[in-house]
């Protein structure tokens, strides 16, 4: 067997990938002139190209890849489950052992109430599912009329329909006149970006209440859930004040709506916690979950209902005219077993909590006294720093917002690191096995970055 990479030059393998390939979220005429960067192995937290450069990846791929690349306790569970069963289906009245196991291992390390899993293949279908099963309960439980879901501007959700609607990525929704109807938007809780001349708290109050303020313009007897990342990942590592999520909860506490947890990157140990609801103390009614399930070795994602849900969706009987044909996949229901077995036995739910989540945070937020940095933030493994024309001056950005992040980005992928850019702030999110060494090269080469950034700003009289 001979990968692609072995037979064809560089130059050959970018030819090819611009004739035939239309990339995701990308403008792929814009790239074709420039070239893909073509990506032949993974160790760890080590990426190689096909120049043989090493780079360190900063974000865990697409934030998925938490036990670390090149696991082959994981290809070989796949390797054996594919020998065994390759394939089959859940709709037949029909079940099979790795996604039995795999529901029951879920059930374990979730929050007490969740007890069942539905089987999807990504954060996409997890979100496309919950919209129609909140639906689906609420008419289970005599409120059809209970159609509104509220999600949040710059939430993201994925990027099907439901999950595009759910989502507030304003340019998503204008490609294609989405939302779908009986989705609405509330504000997000980024206080450094839109909290004006209010403090963090005050702003955490002020941005929880506008969903209070919406289910009440709406009629909660119209509302029938609200959805949020516990942190906003794609949306640029938005982590809430510490007033937010209690104001929140006390909102939905008092009022009989879904809440549904958009644990996508938040789950599997990247707050510290399981899930990154436990994180903030939350108790949401569903949780969709990806990447982390598997840690990307294969595609699986899935929404834990809990008790409250189930006893509509389930135990009142009747069908639920949904399902996947890859619902349950046996060879992805292995890997996550295997990776959840492998975050379990390495503890690192526990060493984000309590070692190289503080061991890196530190670091990271000492290059809050950059420059160039206006804020740097981090909870668990996943932080932000956000790039500033002018220190100490949150209100004035940089002019054509993601230039500035673009060139940082690029320059940070010259160095040898990958960090993904969002407007102009600095994302990373890096698997939860990287080692305090490779943490202290991670800050060394992001330092870097922002020193080569800011005198490229300067020379073009950009700063
Ligand atoms: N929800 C969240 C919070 C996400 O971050 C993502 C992906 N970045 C999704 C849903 C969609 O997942 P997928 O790309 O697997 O469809």
């Amino acid at each position: 067997m001979t990968a692609v990479s072995n037979r064809y030059p560089t130059a050959q393998l970018r030819a090819l990938d611009a004739a035939h390939h239309f990339h995701p979220f990308t403008d792929t005429k814009a790239l074709n002139a420039e070239g893909s960067r073509i990506i032949t192995a993974a160790k760890g937290v080590w990426l190689t190209d096909s120049d043989g450069n090493r780079i360190l990846d900063g974000m865990a791929g697409l934030w998925c890849a938490q036990v670390g690349h090149g696991r082959e306790e994981i290809a070989d569970a796949v390797h054996r489950q594919m020998t065994e069963l390759s394939y089959y289906n859940t709709f037949f009245k029909t079940t099979h052992p790795p996604v039995i196991a795999l529901a029951e291992k879920l059930a374990e390390v979730s929050p007490p109430q969740f007890n069942r899993t539905f089987f999807c293949s990504s954060g996409s279908e997890a979100n496309d599912t919950v919209f129609r099963m909140v639906r689906f309960y609420w008419d289970q439980m005599g409120k059809p009329e209970k159609k509104i879901i509220i999600g949040r501007w710059n939430g993201y959700h994925g990027s099907t329909l439901a999950g595009t609607s759910l989502g507030g990525m304003k340019a998503m929704h204008e490609q294609g006149d989405l939302p779908v109807p009986g989705v609405r938007h509330i504000p997000q809780p980024y206080w450094f970006g839109e909290g004006g001349d209010m403090s963090p708290a005050e702003f955490g109050i002020w941005a929880a209440r506008e969903l209070e303020k919406a289910i009440d313009h709406h009629g909660e007897d119209k509302v029938a859930a609200f959805i949020a990342e516990p942190i906003q990942g794609a949306g640029g590592v938005i982590i809430p004040p510490e007033t937010y999520w209690p104001e929140v909860q006390r909102i939905l506490k008092e009022r009989d709506i879904l809440f549904v947890a958009d644990e996508v990157i938040c789950g599997f140990g990247r707050l510290g916690t399981w899930f990154g609801s436990e994180y903030y103390g939350i108790e949401p009614d569903l949780m969709p979950i990806a990447k982390g399930l598997t840690s990307g070795y294969l595609p699986m994602g899935g929404v834990l209902v809990s008790d409250k849900v189930a006893a509509g969706v389930i135990d009142k009987g009747g069908e639920f005219y949904h399902g996947y044909t890859y619902s349950g996949h046996p060879a992805c229901a292995a890997a996550a077993l295997a990776n959840l077995e492998i975050i379990q036995r390495e503890k690192l739910v526990e060493r984000v909590a309590n070692d190289i989540g503080p061991y890196l945070q530190a670091r990271w937020r000492a290059l809050g006294e950059h420059p160039l940095v206006g804020e740097a933030r981090m909870t668990g493994l996943v932080g932000a720093l956000e790039l500033v024309p002018e220190k100490g001056n949150r209100k004035k950005a940089f002019p054509n917002t993601g230039t500035v992040g673009t060139m940082c980005r690029d320059i940070s992928f010259r160095n040898g690191l990958i960090m993904r850019a969002v407007r102009d702030s600095m994302i990373i999110s890096p698997p939860l096995v990287i080692t305090h060494g490779e943490a202290d090269q991670l800050v060394a080469i992001a330092k870097k970055t922002l020193d080569d950034t800011h005198a490229e700003l300067k020379r073009r009289g950009m700063i």
